[in-house]
């Protein structure tokens, strides 16, 4: 089976022959919704309802009387079988497959070659839902929540962009530009007036906008956390800057299933800054930001985690302010609150651990800056940030400032994706660890009491790896 049963089209019936079979209350009601569109409506049958007469007498739609004959359907684009005669019903549509014509049969998908679906009418918007004829009920229940959705001024709303969208396309040549404007049209105080049913403020509001719409392009940048990995973890809030970003700008360490999420004809630059990469400056990456909010860009920055942790948000940040660009930060998950969640491992626990401490030791003179005394200190979790390669120097300083050798770590790789890996030790063989089971960028340590839980309380992925601390200490 195809994955799309049904191809949806629109039909403009407007001035087009249309043939509907059966003279009663069905067929009424099909008649009635083709005038409606337009259509040049001719209706056969042997008896005909009143109103059908009255619609023929006033020269809305023709009759013909008498039984079907397949010289009804000569020149008909359409034609809909609406007869409670199973057998006439089944004639038209295979005349009708004859000659190439469309036909309906009411509530017969089986013999119909198109169905007319479940319709919420905002016209000129309109929605149709279908189900392919498999679950009526349900497209019907849908339609009804898609009516409480749609809020009836659309139709308005619609009828005046249409209006005025000759003008509006001759003020605004550029493609993006006239979107953004039309964006801003759909959700902001015009479409407000319309609801409320003032149609004359809200045109003059639209002219108004419409006057000022280029005299300066509003560039702007959002920072957003794209969270660890699991696009899941995206807020709504960062999926919504995502859908209308122009430009994004984004690090290495921004999950491909999050790329995936933003507009699809967004400019997206890779800007990275890891090690063994290609390298933009954090000057560079200014730079970027600058050009593309000047231009008028909506420019999303994307961050791996918190854009705020760890992740230089704060320059980038001050740059704008001393450029005079505007702004706004979207928060994301942070790798330590998604490893740890991934990990089944609780940053603080009533037993264990009454603080956490967030640590960066990405390189010799980080690691050499920390105040080792108070990070060994007990009951308390440090969620590390780091390169991989530090961890020799970074169990040394711990120890020798008294935190105890048998403190449980917890090595996170890849945390909530689909590649994660968790490898469970103790503080004395935390280099080993790593070694062995050659972890890689980006990983995450966990140092204190509550690693040890995610022995028990891992969830995700595969089970954690460890190796018996005797096995280990031969390995060293
Ligand atoms: N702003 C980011 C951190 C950037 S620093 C955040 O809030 O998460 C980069 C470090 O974050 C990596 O070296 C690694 O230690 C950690 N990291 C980021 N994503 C990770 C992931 N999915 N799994 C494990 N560690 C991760």
């Amino acid at each position: 089976m195809p994955a799309v049963r049904l191809y949806p089209i629109f039909a403009d019936l407007a001035g087009r022959s249309v043939l509907v079979v059966g003279g009663g209350i069905v067929a009424e009601r099909k008649v009635a919704a083709l005038l409606e569109a337009g259509a040049l409506v001719t209706v056969g049958a042997p008896d005909f309802t009143t109103n059908l007469r009255n619609w023929s007498g006033s020269g809305r739609i023709c009759l013909i009387s008498g039984e079907f004959v397949e010289a009804w359907l000569e020149r008909r684009w359409l034609v809909i079988a609406a007869t409670s005669n199973v057998r006439v019903n089944a004639a038209v549509a295979a005349a009708a497959t004859e000659r190439f014509i469309w036909a309906n049969v009411v509530d017969d998908a089986e013999l119909s070659s198109f169905q007319v679906p479940a319709v919420i009418d905002r016209s000129p918007l309109v929605v149709a839902v279908s189900t392919a004829g498999a679950a009526p009920v349900l497209a019907r229940l849908l339609r009804e929540k898609i009516e409480a959705l749609l809020d009836p001024s659309l139709g308005a709303l619609a009828s005046l962009a249409d209006r005025w969208r000759v003008r509006i396309r001759g003020r605004l040549a550029d493609l993006g530009q006239r979107r953004r404007f039309l964006e801003r049209l759909f959700q902001g105080r015009v479409a407000e007036l319309v609801r409320r049913g003032q149609l004359a403020i809200a045109e003059a509001a639209l002219e108004q906008d419409l006057e000022q719409a280029d005299a300066q392009p509003h560039g702007s940048v959002v920072l957003v956390g794209a969270g660890p990995g699991d696009a899941g973890l995206l807020t709504l809030k960062g999926l919504r800057a995502l859908h209308e970003a122009d430009v994004v700008l984004h690090d290495r360490l921004v999950s491909r299933e999050v790329l995936a999420l933003a507009r699809r004809d967004a400019q997206k630059i890779e800007v990275a800054k890891e090690a063994g990469t290609h390298h933009t400056t954090q000057d560079g990456i200014h730079e970027l930001l600058l050009q593309h909010a000047r231009a008028g860009k909506r420019v999303v920055r994307l961050k791996g985690g918190d854009p705020f942790v760890f992740g230089r948000g704060g320059e980038e940040l001050e740059f704008l302010r001393d450029h005079g660009i505007p702004f706004e930060v979207v928060p994301g998950v942070t790798a330590a609150l998604a490893c740890a969640a991934y990990a089944g491992i609780p940053l603080t626990h009533r037993d264990h651990a009454q603080s956490v401490r967030f640590v960066t030791a990405h390189c010799k003179q980080s690691l050499d800056t920390l105040d080792w005394h108070s990070l060994a200190a007990e009951r308390q979790t440090l969620a590390v940030y780091m390169g991989v390669a530090g961890l020799d120097r970074l169990r040394g300083q711990l120890i020798a400032h008294g935190r105890s050798a048998t403190t449980p770590v917890a090595l996170v790789e890849n945390g909530s994706r689909a590649e994660q890996r968790v490898v469970l030790g103790t503080l004395e063989n935390l280099p080993t660890l790593a070694r062995q089971f050659a972890l890689k960028s980006p990983a995450l340590l966990i140092v204190g009491e509550v690693a040890a839980l995610g022995a028990s309380l891992h969830w995700f992925g595969a089970a954690p790896l460890t190796t018996a601390a005797t096995e280990l200490r031969r390995a060293a």
